[in-house]
């Protein structure tokens, strides 16, 4: 059983031009449309199932700078100060506040690393706090252990999964934009070598810009007009419990598990990292770049099963733009969630916070986590394909980001000044493999 998600009903004609067309109302999909919207372009926003029913939904709300690699961290700053501006401006409630992100270890590496990174952050600006022995048993007493050390970001923050996404693309039709659910994008047409269209399994819409916000989908999508773009989705179980557990941290971390505040005062917890790997014939094509990636955190991933094949959202297929999509054959991709992880979950959740003893489990899901070889985001425009701009691959930490993302797409629609350098995202880098170092999660 998935989390629950607000409902927002959406517009119901589907127009016969736009600016922009943005597919995918995940969180990235709806923000860009959003800053797109406000600079007074004619935008429509496209989703396959429900807005946010996807990976948006399903995560933990963390939005950090803390432990971020550096060249997403930039992202990362300037995303907390655009959840707050998005709040005032829109009059939307996602649910983001800066609550602080707590982090708490016995072990000496992992402590070091924390420490490392706070001087790089440090030096960037970033208010983030190393706490030693007591004062990391303080920030944890709820555990009613003592602990060796810990970090506490005081600036970073969460929002709610359960209502962002759906809140943002309210705010989209409140600026005149229109938002089409149940409405998968088949294809485009091009004219001249450049978009020229949008093919949906409810009519075409004509636009010379696309943004591609497809999340796990955004792959097997870009081979239907032979661009490659790397990626690949590992599954992630997690589960929340109902509301009543007193005096516990908003966002907490430690290696065994960690638990965050929902907007309805329960918990949502999980063990950072942990997955399966579903395999996939994009899997398979994919494999030799992904080693790096795979080989980094091993420890935490294990074989999974077919669903990844069944689901179909990696396939190598190409399909007819006349005929029903693997799109429209799974609007929400809801994959099953690992019975043995959530209850060593929830085992190792009541005995590190004892509060949670009596709360009882209110829902157990999974997401596919879409990924890049190297962790870090694919933003920007194929020189293969001019007017297609991707929007993907977000790797595990696309919620937090999700609004620098958008913000960055309706940049360089628009031929803005970039709210950060968008080099290190441009999926171009993705076409060797000369893109550097493996981001930590
Ligand atoms: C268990 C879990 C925990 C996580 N924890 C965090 C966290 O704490 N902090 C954080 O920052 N990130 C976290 N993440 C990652 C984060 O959720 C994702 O990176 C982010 O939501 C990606 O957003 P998106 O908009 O790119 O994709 P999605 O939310 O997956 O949205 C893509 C949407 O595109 C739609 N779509 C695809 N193809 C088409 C098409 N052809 N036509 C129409 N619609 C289409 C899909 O239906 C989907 O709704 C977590 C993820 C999971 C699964």
């Amino acid at each position: 059983m998935p989390a629950p998600l607000l409902h927002i009903e959406t517009t119901p004609a589907l127009p016969k031009e736009a600016d922009v067309v943005v597919i995918g109302g995940g969180i990235v999909g709806t923000f860009a449309a959003y800053y797109l919207a406000r600079r007074g372009l004619k935008v429509a926003l496209l989703e396959k199932g429900r807005i946010g029913a996807e990976q948006s939904s399903r995560n933990w709300g963390w939005c950090r700078q803390q432990n971020r690699d550096a060249r997403e961290l930039p992202m990362a700053t300037k995303s907390l100060a655009l959840w707050e501006d998005f709040g005032r401006d829109s009059g939307e409630d996602t649910g983001f506040s800066r609550c602080g992100l707590l982090y708490l270890s016995n072990d000496d590496m992992e402590l070091a690393g924390w420490a490392r990174w706070g001087e790089f952050a440090r030096g960037v600006g970033v208010t983030t706090h190393m706490l030693d022995q007591k004062q990391a048993s303080e920030f944890g007493s709820a555990s009613g252990r003592s602990w060796k050390g810990g970090v506490f970001s005081p600036t970073d923050g969460t929002a709610d999964p359960s209502r962002a996404a759906p809140a943002v693309a309210r705010a989209v039709m409140a600026l005149g934009g229109s938002v089409h659910q149940m409405c998968a994008a088949r294809g485009l047409e091009t004219k001249g070598g450049r978009v020229s269209a949008v093919v949906t399994e409810a009519g075409t819409i004509r636009t010379r810009t696309v943004v591609m916000a497809g999340g796990a989908w955004a792959s097997s999508f870009c081979r239907q007009f032979g661009i490659r773009f790397p990626q690949a989705s590992i599954r992630a179980s997690i589960l929340s419990v109902a509301p009543g557990a007193k005096g516990l941290p908003a966002a907490l971390h430690t290696a065994a598990v960690s638990a965050t505040r929902r907007g309805d005062g329960g918990y949502t917890l999980a063990i950072s990292g942990r997955a399966r790997i579903d395999p996939t014939l994009q899997q398979f094509r994919f494999a030799r770049h992904f080693v790096p990636m795979f080989a980094k955190r091993w420890r935490s991933l294990a074989p999974g099963g077919l669903e990844g094949m069944k689901s179909g959202h990696e396939t190598l297929s190409r399909w007819r733009l006349d005929r029903p999509t693997p799109m429209e054959h799974n609007r929400i991709l809801d994959p099953r969630p690992d019975r043995k992880q959530i209850e060593l979950t929830l085992e190792r959740a009541r005995a590190l916070l004892p509060a949670l003893a009596q709360t009882p489990v209110s829902a157990a899901w999974a997401g596919y986590i879409d990924s890049t070889p190297d962790g870090v985001p694919a933003i920007g425009e194929f020189s293969a394909l001019p007017g297609l701009i991707l929007a993907a691959g977000f790797s595990g930490h696309g919620f937090g980001i999700g609004p620098g993302a958008g913000h960055l797409v309706a940049d360089l629609v628009t031929g803005a000044k970039p709210i950060v350098d968008p080099k290190p995202y441009h999926p171009h880098r993705l076409n060797g493999s000369a893109w550097g170092e493996v981001a930590e999660f």
